[in-house]
């Protein structure tokens, strides 16, 4: 009997885990089997196979039931899922529906997730830009938080390690807030966002509208071939699986390319519920999962683990791993797992229309719009606020013809469409400050399908964010006013936090043990061998879309501990 035990556990045994197989999880997936592991990769969900599981990539808008818009029914049932733009008929089955896994908002909080294989990878909207070190420097210049105990200049060569394999289209711009990359051709401007540009760039210093930078194969490489990827088709249906991998997912990218070392066990419908601490050898040991077909628990085993389940579920990971060690959470010496959770402020935003160019219009589709990175408080403090904000900007005509009536009224508008004038918009991506009050806990009784304590999620704006909002209303409607355009419209949503999608903070890095989880190699101070690589660890939010500081902090801590490891330090 001792011997088939033995044989059981040599069985589950693997070089490292990785749990989650999204954007920072097939990242680590990647990295570690690349250099030699045998790596059991963890996924909540089910399996979804690049380009054969994508069953409406190819559909036409008529070959829907509902014509691609989502029924009332669907609407109904889901209400937090359905404030999301990216959920429709189209995208219904890659968005984890309201009641199939349940939380507890303290405060309101619409939570949106992925759960399969590839996780949010799969319908994110791609924007892909660098931090600087006015981010990294933010929490210790401007007083909150703690210090990031890294800079700029520890994870640059981190950035363009992912960034040629991801495919990152993008302007070199010159610019300091928004250190450049190593990028593919940008896409393109029409005349009248040009015509913003030049607005801008003639009456500020130091604003500045840019191409976005976006993980998009405008002009692949040798390396992206062998991913067996192509060349973007600016579809701009990204969201339901892309047969082309033309923009980066997890499933089309990481996750072959790990598999194709021969060292990946993937293991979908596999809920990790725990991470085993052995108290007599002071390390983690393996995971406990729950398989979701038979809700039985099995138990792998590795020398090292990464969480990469997404920051909350990684927060709630840690907080329901206790032993006599950690009665509060794995590693959780300092008190503060599961606090100065935060998140990005996209309540705001500004439109308008404009009345120039009118004898040009926009022709197909681009998967990507300008950006205006952060100017205010950037070089000192100087605002009633802490921190700022970036912008989306775009400006579109064609979008605008008359669709309506049908048959052969249909297709002579559609021909022949009379255009309207031009409209412009504008949305907010504001910094928040992670503090002690934002936080996320496990509830006492209520438990989710697999016997797992229910996330309480307590986040909320605060004053500061309603001043930015503001400030970005106001100057927004400034430079649209300078650019001529008219009838401009500010709106505030009043939206929950949670729709940004990107939750952030609560396993945070730091130098000392006292105040942080992580260490400048995303190691847990107090059990060396677990790393943590999503955006529990972001120590603060910056305004920048978060999910490429997630993979280059992935690929550079992976390769700390694969070193580490060979040393004997995990
Ligand atoms: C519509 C939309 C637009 C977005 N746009 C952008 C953008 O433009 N730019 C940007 O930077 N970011 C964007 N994001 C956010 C981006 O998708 C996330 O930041 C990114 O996916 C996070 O990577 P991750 O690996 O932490 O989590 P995910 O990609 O969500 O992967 C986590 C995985 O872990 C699995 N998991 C969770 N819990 C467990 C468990 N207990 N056991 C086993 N597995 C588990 C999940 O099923 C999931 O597959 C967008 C997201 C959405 C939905």
């Amino acid at each position: 009997m001792s011997y088939l035990n033995i044989d059981a556990q040599a069985l589950n045994t693997y070089d490292a885990i990785v749990i989650g197989s999204g954007i920072s999880g097939g990242w680590a997936a990647k990295e570690l089997t690349g250099k030699g592991l045998r790596t059991l990769v963890l996924e909540r969900g089910r399996d979804v196979r690049h380009v054969t599981d994508y069953p409406t990539t190819n559909m036409q808008p008529w070959e829907f039931d509902h014509r691609n818009q989502l029924r009332q029914e669907v609407r109904e049932a889901n209400p937090i899922i359905s404030k999301c733009y990216a959920f429709y008929e189209g995208t219904e089955q890659f968005f984890v529906k309201d009641a199939e896994h349940p939380y507890i908002q303290e405060k309101p909080f619409d939570w949106i997730r992925g759960y399969q294989v590839g996780g949010k990878s799969l319908m994110w909207a791609r924007q892909t830009q660098r931090w600087s070190d006015f981010d990294f420097e933010g929490p210790a210049r401007d007083g909150f938080a703690v210090d990031w105990p890294i800079r700029y200049a520890d994870i640059a060569p981190w950035y363009s390690y992912v960034e040629r394999f991801a495919g990152i289209s993008g302007n070199k711009d010159g610019l300091a807030t928004l250190p450049d990359g190593e990028f593919l051709p940008p896409h393109e401007w029409n005349c009248v966002e040009k015509h913003f540009q030049q607005k801008i760039a003639g009456r500020y210093k130091d604003r500045h509208v840019i191409m976005g930078r976006a993980a998009h194969l405008t002009q692949p490489q040798p390396v992206h071939y062998q991913q067996g990827r192509a060349q973007c088709q600016h579809r701009t249906i990204c969201e339901r699986g892309c047969p082309f991998g033309g923009y980066f997912s997890s499933n089309s990218t990481t996750i072959p390319w790990a598999a194709k070392t021969g060292k990946m066990t993937l293991r979908p419908n596999s809920v990790v519920h725990s991470i085993i601490y052995d108290e007599k050898k002071g390390r983690a040991t393996g995971v406990r999962v729950i398989d979701t077909h038979t809700k039985q628990m099995q138990e792998y085993y590795a020398r090292i683990i990464f969480l990469n389940a997404a920051a909350l579920n990684s927060n709630l990971v840690l907080l329901n791993s206790t032993s006599t060690r950690f009665p509060n959470g794995l590693g959780n010496d300092s008190g503060v797992l599961g606090k100065y959770a935060a998140f990005h402020n996209y309540r705001a935003g500004v439109s308008g229309e404009y009345d120039g160019d009118l004898d040009s219009t926009t022709d197909g589709r681009r998967p990507n719009s300008p950006y205006i990175p952060r100017f205010r408080n950037v070089l000192k403090q100087e605002m009633g606020f802490l921190r700022g904000y970036a912008a989306g900007f775009s400006a579109g005509r064609a979008s605008r013809s008359d669709q309506s009536g049908v048959g052969a009224d249909l297709k002579e508008s559609l021909l022949n469409p009379k255009l309207g004038g031009w409209y412009v918009g504008s949305h907010m991506m504001g910094e928040t400050i992670p503090k002690e009050s934002n936080f996320l806990a496990l509830d006492s009784s209520l438990k989710d399908p697999y016997g797992i304590p229910q996330l309480k999620i307590s986040i909320a704006y605060d004053d500061n964010d309603d001043k930015m909002v503001k400030d970005y209303q106001e100057q927004l409607t400034e430079m649209f006013t300078e650019a001529g355009f008219k009838n401009i419209r500010v709106r505030d949503s009043h939206a929950s936090p949670g729709l940004d999608i990107h939750e952030m903070g609560g396993v945070r890095m730091g130098k000392d043990p006292k105040t942080s989880m992580l260490n400048k190699w995303n190691q847990l101070h107090a059990v060396k061998n677990v790393f943590v690589t999503d955006g529990a660890c972001m120590t603060s939010t910056s305004t920048q879309n978060p999910s490429l500081t997630y993979m280059a902090m992935t690929a550079r801590s992976a390769d700390y501990a694969v070193k580490a490891m060979k040393k004997g330090l995990v």
